[in-house]
């Protein structure tokens, strides 16, 4: 197995907000879209999610830009008084408009060291409706956990069955003898999104507790 740590990174921390946060008891990356799509809903649970983190001593860990839902949740993160590590790829800074008021920000080299820092800092992985970057993230944390990669807990956020389709599609591989239950098994999904957290959270070992301020 081949653990996340193993390959060395050369990152750079481009910037870092005085850090006036406790430190988090977990880590929550969260792969979302670039945009923010057309239902209010995906806004709203992008700003639930960043806020559920941050008022349970979270961290989250993602992409680093300011568009659609991965600028949302950043905010919402900030907004509740919770770390935000943001993590861009050199190239992408001026696309994806890069969150410079992270509470750590790395920009690398390339994708492939952004996916391996965001895997190596997360305690679990969570999806957010999305594009294909989304999906290429979601897909390969999946794949990289049926090969025994790591074991950190995956979620599919179903909001407003944005994902059925995909969840049909996966469940007709399996029927067609290209998948199995166990692999199928080793994610969760659902459309409530603190319920979701709270099960991959506490599925990676960790009893997330409301903080008292801003409940
Ligand atoms: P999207 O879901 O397409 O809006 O993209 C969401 C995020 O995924 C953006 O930050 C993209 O840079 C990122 N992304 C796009 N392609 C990839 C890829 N091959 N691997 C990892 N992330 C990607």
């Amino acid at each position: 197995m081949q653990a996340f740590g193993q390959r060395p990174c050369t990152r750079t921390c481009a910037h870092a907000d005085p850090d006036m946060t406790p430190s988090p008891a977990f880590s929550v990356c969260v792969y979302c879209g670039s945009r923010s799509g057309v239902l209010p809903a995906y806004a709203d649970v992008a700003r639930q999610v960043g806020t559920w983190i941050a008022q349970h001593n979270g961290q989250l860990v993602y992409g680093g830009g300011n568009n659609g839902l991965m600028g949302l949740v950043a905010q919402a993160t900030a907004d509740a008084g919770g770390r935000v590590v943001g993590i861009i790829p050199k190239a992408l800074q001026t696309k994806e408009n890069t969150r410079t008021a992270c509470t750590e920000l790395y920009v690398v080299d390339t994708m492939h060291e952004r996916k391996h820092m965001m895997a190596e800092r997360a305690d679990v992985f969570l999806a957010l409706p999305g594009g294909i970057g989304t999906f290429e993230e979601f897909f390969e944390v999946w794949t990289w956990r049926q090969l025994g990669y790591h074991d950190k807990p995956i979620g599919l956020l179903n909001t407003a069955g944005y994902y059925d389709g995909l969840l049909q599609f996966a469940q007709s591989s399996v029927s067609a003898g290209f998948l199995s239950d166990w692999q199928m098994d080793l994610i969760r999904s659902g459309e409530d999104a603190t319920a979701l957290l709270q099960e991959l959270v506490q599925a990676a070992g960790f009893s997330p507790e409301p903080q008292l301020a801003g409940i």
